[in-house]
């Protein structure tokens, strides 16, 4: 086969949010970008091991499970066991279908090509694209090239993963049953969300972690009303714990430690942290190294040490959402092409789609502290929020933090149903240094969730109002 050569403005190595987001705004300033992933179909690691399917799986283990009927109809509760590892596929198969779909018709509408093959750099502005058998397909020279290459999970050799019981998020999306028993390692975002939907299905989950409790940069209220949530799923969390080995075993696995008798289930999901896939990129070729944390540094207009060469995503570490890396992807090729970029933003949302889910935006509390702010908290708790009474009486909470003497709002955060959607009226606010009565001079819809705002406003400024 011969071996094709191209050129493009713009040539990106890796198709998710960060890639994507980055060929539709050069496509739209006039300029071609050739975009490059080892999948078959765009949509990168957000597509088929992260974002998208585990939020498909949660959705789907809501619906089927009827999980917010419970408070009302709790004794006709699905049976669990009646939902197979096929049911929750059946959904994350017709998004998979759906997205895929969609990600090609918008690069075909942009002009944006798709390449399949594994990139790496030959130089400053020239990308070679092989096969997975090593096979050279194509040369590419560019003008500028865009690392969006993404994360994996951060594995070590000692652990042996396999697909059926040793499991990191990736390999979990291959489950073909739905276990009895799993232990999950680490109670990060990941570790947490799917031990929550785990939970939710009827699986027996233990979760294992080194720091006192889950979420640990969750606001400790916040984390704390999390691990009530997750008691009341029947989810064991072991904290101050270190695991020495992990062995497989006849029908599971074994998580053994030093001080404590080990921990066995069917089924292991080892969520201890991710780091930047650059594995095949030979950035070394063009004079880029890894920062301490193991990442591609990057200055603040994502250029790498390289000029015409940018990076954004996960591969330049925190905050690794899908979200950020969209904006940071568009904001690059901006730059790469000389648009004018009026707005860098500085604050952002994090959803944790935890069941029950939580997002925040701005300071936590345990962060003021630290900062030593002056700051009072107005609270409302969902079973105030008469929306939520109708939904199915799930518990949860709004917090705000607000300036004692300003007002100004410094952090909200949410634990409950709506919470990713919720956060971002006080993510509006925030961005508009609004201040804690913002929210008592609205009218806002009733009954709905969002009432929560001004329960909470009204909460934390009647404290303020009694001590002055
Ligand atoms: C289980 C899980 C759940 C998550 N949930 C959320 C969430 O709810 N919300 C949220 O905002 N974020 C979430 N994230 C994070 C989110 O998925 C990532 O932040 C996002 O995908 C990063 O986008 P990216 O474009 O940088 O890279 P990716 O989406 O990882 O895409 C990178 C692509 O580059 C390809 N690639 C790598 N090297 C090469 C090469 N040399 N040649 C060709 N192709 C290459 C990869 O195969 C991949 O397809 C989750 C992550 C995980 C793992």
């Amino acid at each position: 086969m011969s071996v094709k050569e191209s050129f493009a403005d713009l040539v990106i190595i890796g198709s998710g949010p960060a890639g994507q987001n980055a060929a539709m705004q050069a496509s739209k300033l006039g300029k071609s970008a050739i975009i490059i992933d080892q999948h078959s179909s765009p949509g990168g690691g957000c597509l088929f091991s992260g974002t998208i399917p585990s939020k498909s799986l949660r959705e789907a283990i809501l619906t089927l499970t009827d999980f917010y009927k419970k408070n009302f109809y709790g004794k006709q509760e699905v049976p669990k066991e009646d939902i197979s590892i096929n049911d929750l596929n059946y959904c994350l198969n017709q998004v998979w279908e759906h997205q895929t779909n969609h990600f090609k018709e918008i690069f075909d509408r942009n002009n944006i090509t798709y390449l399949q093959g594994i990139a790496h750099f030959e130089s400053e502005k020239l990308v070679a694209v092989v096969s997975a058998e090593g096979q050279l397909l194509h040369m590419i020279h560019a003008d500028y090239i865009l690392i969006a290459t993404g994360s994996v999970p951060r594995n070590p050799k000692n652990v042996p993963f396999d697909n059926e019981c040793v499991l990191d998020s990736t390999r979990l999306l291959k489950l073909d049953r739905v276990p009895k028993t799993m232990v999950v390692l680490g109670g990060g975002t990941i570790g947490a969300e799917y031990a929550s939907f785990f939970a939710a299905l009827g699986t027996k989950v233990t979760v294992i972690d080194k720091r006192k409790r889950m979420l640990s940069m969750v606001d400790s209220e916040i984390s704390f009303h999390f691990q009530q949530a997750l008691k009341d799923l029947n989810v064991t969390f072991l904290g101050e714990r270190e695991f020495c080995s992990i062995e497989k075993r006849d029908h599971g696995v074994s998580v053994n430690f030093t001080n404590h008798p080990s921990v066995e289930a069917e089924v292991l999901l080892y969520s201890l942290g991710r780091r930047a896939a650059v594995d095949l990129l030979h950035i070394d070729k063009i004079g880029i190294s890894l920062d301490a944390r193991g990442y591609v540094p990057v200055n603040a207009l994502f250029q790498t040490i390289v000029p015409n060469i940018y990076a954004v995503g996960d591969v330049i570490g925190g905050p690794c959402l899908a979200s950020t890396s969209m904006e940071q992807g568009r904001l690059a090729a901006r730059h790469a092409f000389g648009a004018d970029t009026h707005h860098f933003p500085t604050l952002y949302p994090v959803g944790i789609y935890t069941i029950p889910e939580i997002s925040s935006c701005g300071y936590n509390e345990d962060e003021l502290n630290h900062l030593g702010f002056k700051y009072e908290v107005g609270r409302a708790l969902f079973s105030e929020i008469a929306r939520n009474i109708i939904s199915g009486k799930d518990s949860g909470m709004f917090k705000i933090l607000f300036h004692r003497d300003t007002l100004e709002i410094l952090g909200v955060h949410i634990i409950g149903r709506q919470a990713t959607e919720m956060i971002h009226i006080g993510q509006v606010a925030m961005d508009h240094k609004a201040k804690i009565d913002y929210f008592i001079d609205q009218v806002f819809n009733y009954p709905t969730y969002a009432e929560g705002y001004r329960i909470a406003a009204l909460n934390g400024f009647n404290k303020i109002k009694h001590k002055n």
